[in-house]
């Protein structure tokens, strides 16, 4: 069975497409799609050769090399334009999903649907989806051995009407994520508090440093933290 957190990205996955799972490491969750019947046919993408070598294990044990394929490469380039219908992006920092997705804009241009679960850094998750014409159409927040971890969906559209909603600065929602906010997901209060706590932490390992460049950092997280208190 999945974990919460791969369960919660499949959560989004139009049953009968071709998805493309790019960073798939163990196939997981191409692999659980297939057994549930839900999958066409599945696209494992890795860049590092253990990862790699791990999903193609993985896919022959399940007798399933007819459906699933893996191939080898690095973020959208293993794919050609037009031939997955769900592009999903799972485990990796925000900034490396966004990465992925700027370097590999044309092979995005048929893809009817995004489904992201950056582990870190979601903020730049969103604002690239809003950068690019996606429009945001689902959050998910889990909580997984006291981790909490989130879950992006996105389809082409008007990328600013899930933020129209919102009465929050559009930087603001950026971190919040319009959808939780909206929906006043009962995880989204923990999150800001892990949030706060984290920057409480760097604040006051700057307070101890003396440098120029420490002092104005510190000032911009304290602003930050009078934003998120204001938040939540
Ligand atoms: N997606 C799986 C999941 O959510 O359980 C595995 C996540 S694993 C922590 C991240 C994987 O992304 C690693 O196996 C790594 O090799 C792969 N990866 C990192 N950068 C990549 C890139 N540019 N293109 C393809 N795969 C990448």
């Amino acid at each position: 069975a999945l974990s919460l957190r791969l369960s919660a990205v499949a959560e989004w996955i139009p049953p009968g497409r071709v998805v493309a799972d790019i960073g798939s490491d163990h196939a997981q969750l191409l692999i659980a799609l297939s057994r549930s019947g839900l999958l066409n046919r599945g696209i494992a993408g890795e860049v590092n050769q253990g990862p790699w070598e791990n999903a193609r294990h993985r896919v022959k044990e399940a007798k399933l090399e007819h459906q699933i394929q893996v191939r080898k490469g690095d973020g959208l380039e293993v794919l050609d334009t037009g031939e997955a219908q769900v592009i999903v992006i799972a485990g990796m920092g925000g900034p490396l999903i966004a990465s992925i997705l700027d370097r590999g804009l044309q092979k995005l241009e048929r893809v009817e649907r995004l489904v992201l679960q950056p582990n870190s850094g979601v903020v730049h998750v969103r604002r690239w989806l809003h950068r690019h014409g996606w429009k945001l159409d689902g959050e998910n927040l889990v909580r997984e051995a006291g981790i909490l971890y989130e879950v992006v969906t996105a389809v082409p559209g008007d990328p600013h009407e899930p933020y129209r909603k919102t009465p929050l600065p559009l930087d603001a929602a950026f971190e919040v994520g319009p959808l939780l906010w909206m929906e006043r997901h009962p995880l989204l209060l923990d999150k800001l508090e892990a949030e706060l706590e984290g920057l409480n932490r760097i604040l006051s390992q700057l307070e101890s440093a003396r440098a120029p460049e420490a002092r104005s950092r510190l000032e911009s997280m304290k602003q930050k933290r009078e934003e998120w208190r204001r938040w939540r």
